[in-house]
């Protein structure tokens, strides 16, 4: 979709949330379909405000994330949360993408209970969560590529994620094929990872072609064309920094941008050949900066929605004033707050309490990220 049509605004059709928070943050949200932020996504203590649903009181629900999806058809099901203990630290359900696929799912799909959110929250007992980014031996999930018969290399699920895709889009249900043999890898799904919405647009998609057309089963060659080129490149370590190579314009370094996300949000612009998109520099490069090697470690500036929606903006109204500006104002924020992270880890290994004021730093960052 944002290869052919690079400046398309949010679908509502679709499934993903959060696809451009400024957008959803300004309009108002009759279906819950684009949730913004969720404000509570670590677990905090002290706050007496929670919601929760009807038959599903497992789920804490914050105030910001209730106003926004209790203007559906499912508005009767909330009621405030039991009081927690003072000590209690409690994380807001539907800060994971999961929660929220499901209910933007439920809405679209006009269910008439709650079951699908059921079961997305209430994994079976002992089974594993997603390890995430974090390389763990198990078996996984896989995809057969039809054009080889043989699974598609290197692209691996994790059996929660492949359980969660089949929850949310019963059409998957034999897309991805447990494997028996054992590998330390991390999975491919992982909710953190830009390339997620876009999985997730793609399994959407052919599920929503293979109902409309009756077919068995969907028809997965895009979502293979596109997992077949993001695991030759590789994925995006969002704040983290890193000596590496960058996408990165000449006169504004500080935006620089990993070929995962240049790969996704930049080279569909530099193709429909808009001006700002075609200033950076299309191979990587080493950045000018301060180290030993006249080069400075960096952290990619583009994986963040918010960040998306301005630069397609900016490109959109060929505004490099605009997008400088942007640019250097979320490196600042970055800059104060790996500072501030670092002064408070060494607070904690001299043994302070740090943990209320990491969560205030971190907060702070996602305003800006
Ligand atoms: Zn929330
Ligand atoms: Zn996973
Ligand atoms: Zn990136």
């Amino acid at each position: 979709m944002s290869q052919s049509q690079p400046m398309q605004r949010n679908n509502s059709n679709r499934v993903s949330p959060n696809r451009n928070p400024a957008a959803a943050q300004r309009s108002s949200n009759a279906t819950g379909l684009c949730l913004a932020p969720c404000p509570r996504a670590t677990p905090m203590s002290g706050h007496h405000d929670w919601y929760t649903l009807k038959g599903l009181t497992h789920l804490d629900i914050c105030p910001s994330c209730m106003r926004q999806i209790a203007h559906s058809r499912f508005r009767e099901y909330f009621f405030p949360s039991q009081p927690k203990p003072a000590s209690h630290r409690t994380r807001c359900a539907f800060s994971n993408p999961w929660a929220r696929l499901a209910w933007t799912q439920m809405i679209k799909k006009h269910h008439d209970s709650l079951e699908m959110l059921y079961q997305m929250t209430r994994p079976p007992p002992g089974a594993r969560p997603c390890p995430g980014r974090t390389a763990t031996d198990q078996t996984w999930h896989r995809i057969i590529d039809p054009g080889t018969g043989s699974y598609l290399p290197r692209f691996h699920i994790c059996g929660s994620c492949a359980r969660n895709v089949r929850i949310l889009m019963p059409a998957h249900r034999d897309t991805f094929i447990p494997s028996t043999e054992p590998q330390a890898r991390a999975c491919d799904l992982v909710t953190s990872s830009p390339r997620f919405i876009r999985f997730i647009d793609l399994l959407d998609a052919a599920a929503t072609r293979a109902e409309a057309s009756h077919l068995p089963r969907p028809d997965t060659r895009e979502l293979l064309a596109y997992a077949r080129r993001k695991v030759t490149l590789r994925d995006c370590r969002r704040d983290r920094p890193v000596l590496s190579t960058w996408h990165y314009i000449a006169a504004l370094p500080e935006l620089s941008v990993c070929e995962d996300c240049y790969d996704e949000t930049i080279w569909p612009l530099v193709r429909a050949r808009y001006p700002i998109a075609r200033l950076f520099c299309p191979s990587l490069r080493l950045l000018p900066g301060d180290g030993p090697d006249h080069c400075r470690e960096a952290s990619c500036q583009m994986y963040s929605p918010r960040m998306r929606a301005w630069f397609r903006d900016a490109v959109a109204r060929d505004d490099f004033a605009t997008l400088r500006s942007v640019a250097l104002r979320r490196f600042e924020a970055e800059r104060r707050f790996h500072h501030r992270r670092e002064e408070l880890l060494e607070a904690e290994a001299r043994g302070y309490r740090v943990s209320d004021e990491m969560r205030k730093a971190v907060e702070e960052w996602e305003r800006w990220e």
